[in-house]
């Protein structure tokens, strides 16, 4: 049997890909130093653990739950983005889905038509751009220019702009280069989406996960036109290390969510109940442990930000959020007389033991991303291999 041209076309995440193929080195035994997967080393924390076994032992978890989720949660994101954005929603604005990335598959199934134009940011989160085209429609790529922290301009924005054009995606804190928009940014390409009545994705989900005094502003929140015209994705996944939960949700017009959940409702009927209930205790309970990850990252950050840095023909400006460096290695590839940033990361998995992802799968192929969510002994091991593998390849 043929598989049809949708799953033909799609491109797989390369994250995970790159995530496999060091575990399955690993698993032969291999001492893999593995930089690729983006998702926080810590345990999920203990009354968020305890709480999950309270739902199961209560047999509450046993059962279905609401496809938009059980309303405790519903009423739990109310207030976090109370809180955390000082904006009033009410449950009926909310979704619970499983994982922030299910939430935004949702959108696109909801809104866009065949041939809707969807603008994407490059360099992307690896997921956006095969979403949109599993939904029949078309983004289109714009590239920040790296002096601007690889930031758009409305500029940019207007000039991509067609009577198609539907949605924006936004990811600020940004994976994979860690750049945050600033408010006056935000602000501005808040009024051109209002203008322009494009549809703002706010994927927030590295909001609280910013470093060294950088702010997060939440772009819903600089006026009630915008708020209006923005549907926040957020989740629990990275601010609680909780990626294996699945729990994301969405917020934003009561159309657009009522027609996400319709789409729910056939395809998984819920997220998983046990982890709803784990949520709600991720969203009220005590935040300390998130300040202390948040603070975890940030050291790591600031110690080997310099050092990779300092590696021959790395070039990248300092991060303010999420956890990955996006350095442009084109001129180490010159050094080490390779064309092609695939082949180097796969001899310096081969030769060096240590994985990285590709930029191309998220446009910039020049690119490779480095994954700080990893202890800091293993992160300077694997600074010192690159470093060793570089000086040698110089030679050659
Ligand atoms: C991790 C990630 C998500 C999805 O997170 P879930 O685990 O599905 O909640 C969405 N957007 C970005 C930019 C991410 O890095």
């Amino acid at each position: 049997m043929e598989i049809s041209t949708r799953a033909q076309k799609l491109e797989p995440s390369v994250t995970l890909a790159a995530a496999a193929k060091a575990n399955a080195l690993k698993a032969q035994g291999k001492d893999i130093l593995s930089l690729t997967v983006g998702e926080p080393d810590f345990a999920t924390p203990k009354n968020i653990q305890q709480a999950a076994i309270r739902a199961i032992e209560s047999g509450k978890a046993s059962y279905y739950t609401p496809s938009a989720g059980i309303p405790q949660l519903r009423e739990a994101v109310v207030q976090h983005i109370e809180t955390y954005y000082q904006l009033q929603y009410q449950p009926k604005n909310v979704i619970v889905t499983d994982g922030a990335k299910f939430a935004l598959y949702l959108l696109f199934q909801a809104v866009l038509n065949l041939g809707d134009e969807v603008i994407i940011p490059v360099p992307y989160w690896v997921s956006y751009g095969e979403q949109v085209k599993l939904a029949e429609g078309v983004p289109v790529f714009i590239t920040g220019a790296q002096e601007n922290e690889f930031k758009v301009t409305v500029d940019q924005l207007e000039a991509a702009r067609t009577n198609k054009t539907k949605m924006l995606i936004l990811n600020s804190p940004s994976n994979p280069t860690g750049m945050i928009y600033s408010e006056e940014e935000l602000r501005s390409i808040g009024e051109w989406a209002v203008a322009n009545n494009i549809l703002i994705v706010a994927d927030d989900i590295y909001g609280r996960l910013v470093y060294n005094g950088a702010t997060f502003t939440p772009i819903a929140s600089l006026s009630e036109a915008i708020r209006q015209q923005t549907i926040i994705i957020n989740g629990v996944s990275k601010s609680y290390a909780m990626t294996g939960w699945r729990i994301g949700y969405a917020v934003g017009d009561e159309t657009i969510i009522s027609a996400m959940n319709d789409i729910a409702s056939q395809s998984t009927s819920n997220p998983t109940a046990v982890s709803q209930y784990a949520a709600v205790e991720a969203l009220l309970g005590e935040q300390e442990t998130v300040e202390t990850m948040r603070q975890a990252f940030e050291e790591r950050l600031n110690t080997i930000y310099p050092q990779f840095a300092a590696l021959p023909g790395f070039k990248l400006q300092k991060p303010h959020g999420a956890f990955y460096l996006f350095p442009n290695i084109k001129e180490t590839l010159d050094l080490c007389g390779y064309t092609d940033v695939t082949r180097w990361v796969d001899d310096l998995l081969e030769e060096a033991q240590v994985a990285l992802v590709t930029g191309a799968g998220f446009g910039a192929p020049e690119n490779v991303r480095i994954s700080y969510a990893t202890d800091l002994a293993t992160l300077e091991e694997a600074i010192k291999r690159i470093a060793a593998f570089i000086e040698q390849k110089s030679k050659n």
